[in-house]
């Protein structure tokens, strides 16, 4: 996929250009700095433009038999599978991620396109007996419409694929915006949509400097049925204000405050490895990292001392250098909300145990860090950090930490570690989160609803759920029968 080729396909399938405010914007990688891309930064005109393709394309792609519709998703998901490697350089490169996670993000984004091919042909509607003889009742199910999409940085192709390909598989057309640090690789996948053959105006592209124009107009735009945003709490509070006029559907997913809990019953070793998998990967800038790692007093030095030891080996450096486990943080501001998170835990008494310090003055790489001695008020448990920072908080009570865990105003992932049967039910079902993960760090996939409860989101992506949120419940009755 040359640089060249991809924005020559994309002119099929972005806005047309008519309009266009003729400024433009930097993609740089956060590694080193380095100029990726320079896009069109595209406004409120474009936008319109792009809604009223996605419009004018709806009931066509909507009419069409599921079959054909599952055909084109199933050309786009064997299209990404293909051009894997391309994908995932493109994708490190603007991200920073390690080469070998960023291939797993895409085959992951591949996962999902796969999936929604499939379940296209399962939109099933439901009949059911009337309490009258002479009429007959039933649903069918119908596309929302337009749906505008909007997400993050941290996962650029799997975000895409899971919010578009349901919507596709609905019988949505859609309008994207990528988020301004990773426009490329959501790019180059509408570039493969376009050869899978998605006809003109069903996938439109929108590349912006700045999210709230694109955003307040996919909000205020009568033509746009629904919004569906991954990114932060306090964006998706304000769409959602937004969607409030036109009483417009919003699918969000939003941020968290993950615990990872060990209890003194764990298989200490599988705790270790989950905790480094579920704080570490993406270099902690995931919604469901672990964000307060909360240990038994019994098990809790040797929870500890383990666990420093891994994160000790753990390399940090450019995505595309072999044996890279951490790569930088997408930018300056996040590095300013790791140091402070530290420093707060630091003054108010938690014990450095490895970490704690930026690297280099090239790229924003960042030390992974341990803290222990945290206690449940300091910035560092309260607020989502986004970054490699691990704070270990002692516990006694099992009761207790169960509350302290769902003290917050999130409810997205919770994870814990324990054997004891009856303790894995009680506590699985006492968590408020809309995902637990149980003797595992890892929990995302293709095949199950993931989303959060409380301010974490509304609605599921994923598994035949992610379907029901792109699609509408008509109500038949047919009397005089
Ligand atoms: P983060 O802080 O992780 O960058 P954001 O919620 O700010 O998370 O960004 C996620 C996505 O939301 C990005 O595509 C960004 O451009 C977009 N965005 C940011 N602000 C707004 C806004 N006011 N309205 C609509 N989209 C926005």
């Amino acid at each position: 996929l040359r640089a060249a080729d991809l924005f020559a396909e994309l002119d099929h399938v972005t806005s047309p250009s008519g309009g266009r405010t003729g400024s433009a914007f930097d993609v740089l990688n956060p590694s080193t700095g380095e100029l990726l891309a320079t896009l069109p930064d595209m406004g409120i005109e474009e936008t319109r433009v792009a809604i009223a393709a996605a419009h004018a394309a709806q009931a066509l792609w909507a009419a069409k038999p599921a079959k054909d519709r599952s055909a084109i998703l199933r050309r786009w998901h064997d299209l990404i599978v293909e051009h894997v490697d391309d994908l995932a350089a493109i994708l490190t490169a603007e991200m920073g991620k390690p080469l070998g996670e960023a291939k797993g993000e895409v085959l992951h984004a591949a996962s999902y396109v796969e999936w929604y091919a499939e379940e296209a042909k399962r939109v099933y509607g439901e009949t059911f007996p009337a309490p009258a003889n002479d009429r007959r009742m039933l649903v069918i199910k119908q596309p929302v419409g337009v749906v505008g999409t909007i997400t993050p940085w941290n996962f650029p192709a799997s975000m895409v694929a899971r919010k578009i390909s349901p919507a596709l598989a609905a019988g949505c057309t859609v309008v994207l915006k990528p988020a301004e640090q990773t426009p490329l690789v959501a790019g180059a996948m509408v570039a493969l949509a376009a050869r899978a053959g998605f006809p003109a105006g069903v996938v439109n592209l929108i590349y912006a400097a700045e999210g709230a124009p694109i955003g307040r107009e996919l909000c205020s735009n009568p033509m746009v049925r629904k919004i569906s945003f991954t990114g932060s709490t306090e964006v998706g509070r304000l769409l959602m204000r937004q969607c409030s006029d036109q009483i417009k559907k919003v699918s969000l997913e939003l941020g968290g405050n993950a615990p990872f809990i060990v209890f003194d019953d764990a298989d200490i070793d599988e705790a270790v490895d989950g905790a480094i998998q579920a704080k570490f990967r993406n270099a902690g800038q995931t919604c469901v990292s672990a964000n307060r790692i909360y240990v038994q007093s019994a098990v809790h030095d040797a929870f500890a001392e383990k666990f420093v030891a891994r994160v000790r080996q753990l390399t940090v450096g450019d995505g595309f250098s072999a044996g890279v486990a951490i790569g930088p943080m997408i930018d300056a501001h996040a590095i300013e909300k790791i140091e402070a998170h530290i420093a707060d835990a630091l003054a108010k008494g938690a014990e450095l145990r490895c970490g704690g310090k930026r690297i280099g003055t090239v790229g924003t790489f960042f030390e992974p860090t341990v803290l222990s001695g945290i206690s449940h008020h300091m910035r560092v448990a309260q607020e989502e950090t986004f970054g490699p920072i691990a704070p270990i908080i002692r516990f006694h009570d099992a009761d207790q930490v169960v509350a302290e865990a769902n003290d917050t105003i999130y409810g997205l992932a919770a994870y814990f570690y324990a054997e004891n049967l009856k303790r894995v039910w009680h506590v699985a079902e006492a968590l408020e989160y809309g995902m637990v993960g149980i003797n595992t760090g890892r929990m995302s996939s293709e095949a199950a609803p993931f989303g959060g409860i409380k301010q974490s989101g509304i609605g599921r992506e994923g598994s035949r759920h992610g379907l029901e949120d792109y699609l509408e419940m008509k109500y038949l009755c047919m009397g005089n029968i």
